[in-house]
């Protein structure tokens, strides 16, 4: 049983955490399993940048949702190559870029349909197995190759701290997390960007923030929980 919260206090919520935020950070609404009359109600409270983790429960809602024409679609989970065509036909934005070879992949759709679309590159920042993403040596070792990648807009990295971390830990991962884009971007590569960093979700934004955050993702904060 999810336990959504009612439209008017989504607006609430959304209108709050405004409030706090910095003008550098976008809020993106993290609305897998969220239905979309609330989607809705966010959209009216000023969401523009809507996050989801599936393909198949993206399409539907985009269906529904196609008098909304000036949203922008986040792919935010793990994406399998076999349907890398049909993302980059739905999102604008990926975040979970998680390995060299679903860059490749993406990067050969994108200029066969003569795209460039965003996205972000996933980072480990401590060893998790649970976790999709390059730790920091494979992806020191991978720039190289994605630098050639120039049909993609890579603009920066994404992270989640593992599960578990106390407040202080969790900083250290999102400090981290900024140290690596700076020193990638020190390198001057011609075509990778390091200008944003997605981290930060319900649990743990205020601490990605004060780290250097660009985008943060939240679902429960402002929705509820999923249940
Ligand atoms: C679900 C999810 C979020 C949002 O999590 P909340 O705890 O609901 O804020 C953010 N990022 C990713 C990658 C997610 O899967």
């Amino acid at each position: 049983m999810s336990s959504f919260l009612p439209a008017s206090q989504v607006a609430d919520r959304i209108i709050q955490v405004r409030q706090t935020l910095p003008d550098s950070v976008k809020l993106i609404a993290v609305t897998k399993q969220v239905p979309v009359e609330l989607m809705r109600s966010a959209y009216e409270a000023g969401i523009r940048d809507f996050g989801e983790s599936r393909i198949q429960e993206a399409i539907v809602k985009q269906m529904q949702l196609q008098d909304l024409t000036d949203v922008t679609w986040h792919l935010i989970g793990h994406l399998q190559s076999n349907k890398a065509a049909k993302a980059l036909e739905i999102f604008q934005w990926i975040h979970s870029v998680d390995s060299l070879k679903l860059a490749q992949r993406l990067d050969q759709l994108a200029e066969s349909i003569a795209q460039k679309p965003t996205v972000c590159l996933q980072v480990k920042i401590l060893v998790d197995p649970n976790k999709f993403g390059w730790t920091v040596p494979e992806l020191l070792a991978d720039l190289p190759a994605l630098n050639q990648c120039s049909q993609l807009r890579i603009v920066g990295l994404m992270t989640i701290p593992p599960y578990g971390l106390n407040p202080p830990e969790i900083l250290a991962v999102f400090t981290r997390t900024r140290e690596l884009a700076e020193q990638i971007q020190h390198q001057n590569w011609s075509t990778l960007q390091m200008q944003h960093l997605s981290m930060g979700m319900s649990e743990d934004y205020p601490l990605a923030i004060k780290a250097g955050a660009t985008l943060i993702r939240l679902g429960r904060t402002l929705f509820g929980e999923r249940g």
